[in-house]
């Protein structure tokens, strides 16, 4: 709901910002969900979605009493997504924030240093994204490479199927994808074609 509700308050930018949306991506073996990742004038916003109601307590940049803080969460699908492009050469600005889309919520200890938006401030930082400029041919090139870089979420939820009765463990030989014998305290010897490795 809160991820709809977003798209249509994003409408007024639709055409002048490069718009990507459920990515997920990886980097240092770490993975990150990004909800929505915009890209204008040479930059990266990269937003986090949450439709919660009721009231929350901020203290020293964390929710009281959350086992899973918003802001850490944040900042650690921040760095991912940094690294990933520095990784591929992109020196590209990366702005995090927290979107609460529900009216209805309160957050107590909420001070300027967080990255935090509410319902009635994100209209007007949509209009404020990429300073109302339209993205060119470098914008493209940031956003193909993100899109590319998104991993399939099958290849981590679908873990490798197998009966322990039809396999072995063991090395197998390079050439010839045999299972290799042991040939002496250090070497194994492939029974096929006497590789020893
Ligand atoms: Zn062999």
């Amino acid at each position: 709901m809160g991820e709809c509700l977003c798209d249509e308050m994003a409408e007024s930018m639709a055409e002048r910002v490069i718009q990507l949306r459920d990515l997920l991506l990886a980097s240092g073996g770490r993975t990150c969900q990004v909800d929505s990742l915009l890209v204008v004038a040479g930059k990266v916003y990269l937003l986090e979605i949450k439709n919660w109601e009721g009231s929350f307590e901020i203290v020293d940049g964390r929710f009281v009493g959350l086992s899973a803080c918003p802001l850490a969460q944040l900042q650690r699908s921040k760095t991912i997504v940094e690294h990933l492009l520095r990784r591929y050469g992109f020196r590209v600005e990366v702005e995090a924030r927290l979107l609460f889309i529900n009216p209805k919520i309160s957050l107590y200890g909420l001070t300027r240093q967080e990255p935090v938006l509410l319902r009635h401030q994100v209209e007007p930082y949509f209009g404020s994204v990429g300073e109302g400029s339209f993205w060119d041919q470098w914008d493209r090139k940031i956003g193909e490479f993100l899109l590319q870089q998104h991993v399939p979420e099958n290849r981590f939820a679908n873990p490798v199927v197998y009966d322990p009765g039809t396999v072995q463990c063991g090395v197998m030989c390079s050439g010839c994808r045999v299972r290799m014998r042991p040939y002496d305290l250090l070497r194994l010897e492939c029974p096929t074609c006497g590789t020893k490795e």
